[in-house]
């Protein structure tokens, strides 16, 4: 600490937050090391291939996104007081601060799955969706493993919403704790959720996101189980839109992509601002991928999405 406070002002303040981000990461590796070796749902070594990319990805995604929204946060903040009439939000400021959390949660949740959503389905989004779905082996580092410009356009997409309906601020004071609340939780557990865990939780899955629930988003088995669980904490929102996928008595066989990805860090940041490439495959979304027929499905059949929503054309 001694050698941190004799630094410039600035580089002492980088070298904290990767000094917290390596506490983190070292509380992170001793809670989920010892259950995903007692409890695997796919047993693997513990420094399995990609180890030091997903390492990388850790930091970039902990230290870039905050950085690249800090520019669209200020001009949202700015749009928001310059066309949205200052009575609106005195309405919702009125409001008692439980109904504000817990409407919050819900408007981030709906944003953050068609954020999601949108990043399986559009062209240019997957691109950069891609990285986080190339991952052949699943477990709570993957949860960072994603290119900065996923994270910012995800993210964006939960709070958006918030800002311009006025369940909190971009800009400081009490109301800009709740976005603050709502990424710190999402994060958390996001690491939970893809935990390399055989847990199941009966009932429980249905009223919130677990390990089954997310690898299924991860899954490659066959055709029908991709563009499945986009929801980041409530299932209930992909039982709305038709993308439900939960058996109750099966796992998920294989993850990944088939489209090429490059194999080193930096390829994968570059790679999908390169729209045109000689000799290369384009990365597409899951659906515009393969012809290969259906193979047999595994455990029980999916969930009906209800009527009027037809299912999803990609992932
Ligand atoms: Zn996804
Ligand atoms: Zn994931």
């Amino acid at each position: 600490m001694e050698a941190l406070s004799s630094l410039d002002p600035r580089w002492s303040a980088h070298a904290l937050q990767i000094l917290r981000l390596c506490i983190w990461l070292v509380l992170l590796a001793a809670i989920f090391t010892p259950l995903e070796r007692l409890f695997a749902l796919h047993p693997k070594r513990i420094f399995r291939k990609a180890i030091l990319t997903d390492l990388g990805y850790y930091f970039i995604s902990s230290l870039v996104p905050s950085i690249l929204l800090s520019f669209p946060l200020a001009l949202l903040a700015w749009g928001v007081h310059r066309f949205i009439p200052g009575g609106f939000f005195a309405v919702i400021a009125a409001w008692p601060v439980w109904l504000r959390v817990a409407a919050s949660f819900l408007v981030g949740e709906v944003g953050f799955y068609w954020g999601h959503r949108w990043s399986h389905e559009i062209p240019l989004l997957w691109r950069f969706h891609a990285i986080h779905h190339s991952a052949e082996h699943i477990d709570y580092l993957i949860n960072t493993r994603a290119h900065p410009v996923d994270m910012v356009f995800t993210r964006l997409c939960g709070l958006v919403p918030l800002y311009i309906l006025g369940l909190a601020s971009p800009v400081g004071g009490s109301g800009s704790l709740i976005p603050v609340l709502i990424v710190l939780l999402g994060t958390v557990w996001g690491f939970f959720i893809h935990a390399n865990v055989r847990w199941r939780f009966g009932p429980l899955e249905w009223l919130v996101a677990t390990p089954a629930f997310h690898h299924w988003h991860h899954a490659n088995d066959n055709p029908s189980v991709i563009n499945k669980n986009y929801s980041p904490m409530l299932p209930v929102i992909d039982r709305l839109f038709g993308t439900l996928h939960l058996p109750p008595d099966s796992q998920p066989r294989t993850y990944g992509i088939d489209q090429p990805l490059s194999p080193i860090l930096l390829g994968q940041l570059v790679d999908p601002f390169v729209l045109w490439r000689k000799n290369s495959t384009p990365v597409m979304p899951p659906s515009d991928q393969s012809d290969a027929p259906l193979s047999e499905p595994i455990g029980r059949p999916e969930v009906d999405p209800p009527p009027g929503h037809p299912p999803p054309n990609h992932l």
